[in-house]
């Protein structure tokens, strides 16, 4: 077995050990005979993968009794129309855009309505989140939006919008679990958990429960109500078992670990490894604001496209992949997830290191 150091931004990393406990499972999931991927949805085996999941994922973000917590198909891709569709009452929301993903959200909800573009950094490449203390929000918006986490730009609200008494939608998927989050805080928080979390093809909505309504625009499909899949327990139809399960065996392994505060204070020690060396170097740059960093997506360059294809190629050469930049901002990216050992990024800064001797 020739296991490397993943930096994909996504689908990426995950535990060693939860991959060993599916694998041991992968025959007969606890004596009943038959893998996960075999087993009905609507069987007890089930039924107590997906309670245990929602329990667990409740314990870890505190989610409070108010909140539902949904397992839904369609990526977070879907989310950006179901969101307008469920909740645009007046049909009028902001959205901040600070990327790609936040960009794309804005885009579908101008389908469905007036999506009020209220702040952007496209100014300078989405390199810094904008200002968002005293933006031009009205109480006829329905929800201001944004996405926490900007995976392609690795910047980061480290501080919510001032949104004015107005419910916050924040699509989470590249910090999901990444550090604890007062819940109370947003009207919906929403992630596609191939990233963070676990395997392409669910995303988890946790919304309150007043959001939940009948009062949807009249066209929307009955699978992208909120209420339909709210009321019967994300099972109207087939769910994405298998990425149930295996985010069940993510939340148990987080729990194991100590909890979000654990993982926050481990993320942030090991993204400093890796900003304090790009700090310090003639060769390699971090290309956003130092007060806007992600702790989960680390962009970099050389300023010379041919060094930044040599240092990928060589990277992958050492067991470190995937490290290829977006092509979008050029150069790295490095995604360190939960799952990144911190043995990864050191090996990564050591390898950066040696490089910048011989190139620099
Ligand atoms: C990857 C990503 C998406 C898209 O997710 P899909 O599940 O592929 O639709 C949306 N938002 C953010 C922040 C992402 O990183």
């Amino acid at each position: 077995m020739n296991r490397v150091y993943n930096f994909s931004a996504g689908p990426a990393v995950l535990p060693e050990e939860v991959l060993e406990t599916a694998q041991n499972e992968m025959m007969d999931y606890h004596g009943c005979g038959m893998s996960v991927n075999e087993m009905s949805h609507r069987s007890s085996y089930f039924q107590e993968i997906i309670d245990t999941a929602e329990r667990d994922i409740r314990d870890l973000m505190g989610i409070p009794a108010n909140y539902k917590v949904l397992f839904l198909q369609g990526g977070a891709s879907q989310q950006f129309a179901a969101i307008p569709m469920n909740m645009m009452k007046h049909k009028k929301a902001g959205y901040i855009i600070t990327g790609n993903w936040a960009k794309k959200a804005w885009e579908e909800g101008k389908i469905y309505g007036d999506a009020l573009a209220l702040a952007s950094s496209s100014d300078k490449t989405f390199s810094y989140i904008p200002d968002c203390s005293d933006l031009p929000i009205t109480s006829d918006m329905d929800y201001i939006y944004i996405c926490q986490n900007n995976t392609i730009y690795g910047t980061k609200f480290n501080k919510l919008p001032n949104t004015k008494g107005v419910d916050l939608v924040a699509d989470v998927s590249s910090c999901f679990l990444s550090e604890p989050v007062n819940v109370n805080d947003y009207g919906v928080i929403y992630g596609g958990v191939q990233k963070n979390v676990g395997p392409a093809g669910l995303v988890i909505d946790i919304i309150r429960e007043d959001l939940i309504t009948d009062d949807v625009m009249e066209f929307t499909p009955t699978m992208l109500k909120w209420k339909t899949q709210a009321d019967n327990g994300s099972l109207y139809n087939t769910p994405n078992c298998w990425s149930i399960y295996i985010c069940g065996l993510v939340f148990k392994w987080l729990k194991k670990q100590g909890g979000l505060s654990v993982m926050k204070e481990r993320n942030e020690a090991k993204a400093k490894i890796l900003y304090d060396y790009l700090d310090q170097s003639d060769l390699f740059r971090g290309t956003v604001e130092a007060k806007d960093r992600s702790i989960m997506n680390v962009p970099f360059v050389t300023g010379n496209k041919d060094l930044d294809a040599l240092f990928v190629k060589e990277a992958t050469a050492n067991g470190m992949v995937n490290l290829k930049g977006h092509r979008s901002v050029g150069g790295m990216r490095a995604s360190i997830y939960n799952a990144m050992p911190r043995e990864g990024i050191e090996k990564l800064v050591d390898f950066m290191s040696e490089f910048e001797k011989k190139n620099g």
